[in-house]
């Protein structure tokens, strides 16, 4: 049994995170209690959601659909403050009554509530990579010095988390560890061929073999920056070097992760691909609660594969290595250049296979700079935001005249 119900704020409550997160919520009434739910825009979906779970204040970024939502919470007789914009976020992720923040809203939106929690010390499961991507070693200072603790909701980090001692904290070498093995399915193209990859679109870029997520991270899994924003994300939970995280794909995604030790031990987590395991257990820790995930049959997955990631395939992991490597500023470029190439593929208005070139050209652009204070991570941000959009709009006249000229492939697929 816990000890006493949690309060917890859900920041990005309506996206794929979120709505699992309240899933596992709902199956233990009594254990947890909703201070607060926020969205960008779904109005539907958070008003539902806060007749559900009858939060104290709901928060929509945007305030068209901040004041919709109050006017419908009014109607039904629902007492629930609406609040709205960045700082409401902020507000909703260090209310003094809460003790947990599911930090599950996606990109660098996400990062100033993040790093509120962690200032505000509380209990922050990590779902949010593109925080501890962009801002790392201030995100980690923030958790330390606001005495908040890290628990990574990515599948990946939180079987390492599972496969460390536990308190091992950021001493690897202290634990005997050598490496840690990031596995990684390897998305819906890992078998198409090169040439066809050019032409492939968003829903199939979205149509991930195992797992059911948001557009963005689903993407990401096709090209692999997301497996490149994990390893950067590793770096800042577990203190290891790039040259300790190796990538191995694993088309089941049954082997979450590894942690190797000095000693030649290999300790893994495994279960069926399903988000509710994390959750389950970063809400729960240290104790562990039920999930509602459909048991491994191992007998039923018959065999596991693994084999190396192919770097010619998937260049975006390659370029989030040189990121890490290069430190500073770059992991923050690479994030907002491939937000910037990953909205626009999504649109219809980037190739698949451009993804990876525009973030190499904005990366060439920026020597990477010291990140000391949040206002350094924003302008990175920034600046890359900008540059992604001059290479996009170089390449849209580009296209436009050679269409013109009727000798060359429109941009849109
Ligand atoms: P999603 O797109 O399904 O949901 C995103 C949530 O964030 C929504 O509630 C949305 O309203 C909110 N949001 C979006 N933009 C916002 C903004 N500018 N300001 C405030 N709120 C905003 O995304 P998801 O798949 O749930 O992923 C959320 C995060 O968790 C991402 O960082 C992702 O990488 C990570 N993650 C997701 C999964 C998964 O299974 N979906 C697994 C591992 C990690
Ligand atoms: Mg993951």
């Amino acid at each position: 049994m816990m000890d006493g119900a949690r309060t917890l704020t859900v920041l990005g409550a309506t996206g794929s995170v979120g709505v699992n997160t309240l899933d596992v919520v709902a199956r233990h009434p009594g254990k947890f209690r909703i201070a607060a739910l926020t969205a960008r825009n779904r109005t539907d979906l958070l008003f539902e959601q806060c007749l559900r779970f009858q939060p104290e204040i709901a928060v929509m970024l945007e305030p068209q659909a901040a004041a919709d939502l109050d006017r419908r919470l009014r109607k039904a007789g629902q007492e629930c403050r609406v609040l709205q914009g960045v700082e409401a976020l902020e507000q909703a992720a260090s209310l003094p009554q809460v003790d947990t923040v599911m930090a599950a809203i996606v990109g660098i939106a996400g990062l100033r509530p993040t790093l509120a929690a962690a200032r505000a010390g509380k209990k922050v499961l990590l779902a949010n990579k593109e925080a501890l991507v962009t801002a790392g070693a201030i995100l980690v200072e923030a958790v330390r010095e606001g005495g908040a603790m890290l628990l990574p909701i990515d599948s990946e980090h939180n079987a390492i988390f599972q496969s460390l001692p536990r308190g091992c904290g950021t001493g690897l070498d202290r634990a005997g560890v050598r490496r840690v093995l990031l596995t990684a399915s390897g998305g819906p193209f890992r078998k198409t061929p090169l040439h066809r990859l050019e032409h492939v679109t968003a829903e199939q870029a979205c149509a991930h073999p195992n797992w059911v997520m948001g557009r963005k991270i689903s993407v990401d899994s096709a090209t692999m920056m997301n497996k490149g924003l994990e390893v950067i994300e590793a770096r800042w939970l577990f203190g290891a070097g790039e040259t300790r995280i190796e990538v191995v794909i694993h088309p089941e995604s049954i082997v979450h992760s590894l942690v190797e030790y000095v000693d030649g031990s290999v300790i893994a987590q495994l279960g069926n691909p399903d988000m509710r395991t994390p959750i389950a257990f970063a809400l729960g820790y240290p104790e562990r609660i039920a999930a509602g995930v459909e048991f491994l049959d191992l007998a039923r997955v018959g065999a596991l594969h693994f084999e190396r990631p192919d770097l010619q395939r998937f260049p975006c992991l390659r370029l989030a290595y040189s990121a890490l490597v290069a430190g500073g500023s770059a992991p923050a470029v690479l994030n907002a250049a491939n937000e910037i190439a990953v909205e626009n593929f999504l649109a219809g208005r980037l190739k698949f296979t451009q993804i990876p070139r525009l973030i190499e050209a904005v990366l060439e652009q920026f020597p990477a700079r010291p990140l000391v204070r949040l206002d350094d991570v924003l302008e990175a941000d920034r600046e890359a935001r900008a540059r992604a959009t001059q290479w996009l709009n170089a390449l849209q006249k580009q296209g436009a005249d050679v269409a013109r000229a009727g000798c060359a492939p429109r941009m849109t697929s």
